[in-house]
């Protein structure tokens, strides 16, 4: 018997960890709908290597903080891969590195919008097609956080820590609210990633605080993100799995 289909949508996965995220699962067997906000190529680039890897792909724009943009982005994918099984909330920004008392109203706003409301507005639609409530098969659903969750940061990203924290509230919430309809919702929580994220010279300070040396990659991250979407965490939810070398 042929399995169900897996039909992904990772957000901003035109490069970092979503990016990574999308070429591993299309590696084990997954069609991956590519997320980005404004770099074409560079999403264009991980869809054809979806493709490459012989399953389906789509790159949709959308910034995942506009309620119209996530709709359409999510009619993209029901129009073009079909019914999705999926979620990866990775799109995220961490606004201007900065004390709490010197961070503009704003920035703030931004960082939440993208983050939380972003990542509600991606949930609520996956729901929609997830839900055996719904009439969906169930799914998965894994939320991007970051270790800054729990460490705070202070003097740099407060605020960034801050939606952070919002987005694991929604996630336990989640899992909880979709237990019996068939949808897991976990968490992972990274550390210092070598990606594009970082101002020059920051990943290699905080990299001296990991008690394993050194920063991840964003395969580290990837690979955790495809346990928990995979039937071998069929009984995790709700759960934060960190993956941040000691820190
Ligand atoms: P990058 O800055 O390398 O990539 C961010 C991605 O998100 C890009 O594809 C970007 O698209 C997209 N994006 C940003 N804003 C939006 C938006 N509003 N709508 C849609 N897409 C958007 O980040 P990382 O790969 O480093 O980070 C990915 C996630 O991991 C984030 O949530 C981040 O907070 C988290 N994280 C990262 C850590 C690290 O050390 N790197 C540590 C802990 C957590 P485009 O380029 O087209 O604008």
């Amino acid at each position: 018997m042929a399995c169900p289909p897996k039909i992904m949508l990772v957000t901003g996965a035109s490069r970092g960890i979503g990016a990574a995220t999308a070429r591993l699962a299309a590696a084990e067997g997954c069609d991956v709908a590519v997320n980005y906000r404004r770099d074409k190529a560079a999403a264009d680039a991980v869809a054809a290597d979806v493709e490459r890897a012989g399953r389906r792909a789509v790159a949709v724009a959308a910034d995942v903080a506009v309620e119209d943009d996530v709709e359409r982005l999510f009619a993209t994918v029901d129009a073009r891969l079909g019914r999705l099984t999926h979620l990866v909330c990775n799109a995220g920004i961490t606004g201007p590195l900065s004390r709490v008392d010197a961070l503009p109203a704003k920035a703030a706003r931004e960082v939440l919008d993208t983050n939380v409301l972003g990542a509600f507005l991606c949930a609520r639609a996956a729901i929609a097609r997830m839900s055996t409530r719904r009439g969906g098969a169930g799914g998965a659903m894994v939320f991007i956080s970051s270790a800054m969750a729990t460490l705070g940061g202070a003097g740099e990203y407060v605020m960034y820590a801050a939606s952070k924290g919002a987005i694991e509230s929604l996630s336990l919430g989640l899992a909880r609210e979709l237990a019996q309809e068939g949808v897991r919702c976990n968490v992972v929580e990274p550390g210092p990633i070598a990606t594009g994220i970082h101002p020059p010279g920051r990943l290699e300070h905080i990299t001296k605080a990991v008690p394993m040396g050194r920063p991840g990659t964003m395969e580290d991250v990837a690979r955790a993100v495809l346990f928990l979407l995979s039937d071998q965490s069929s009984f995790t939810t709700g759960a934060v799995l960190r993956v941040a070398g000691g820190r």
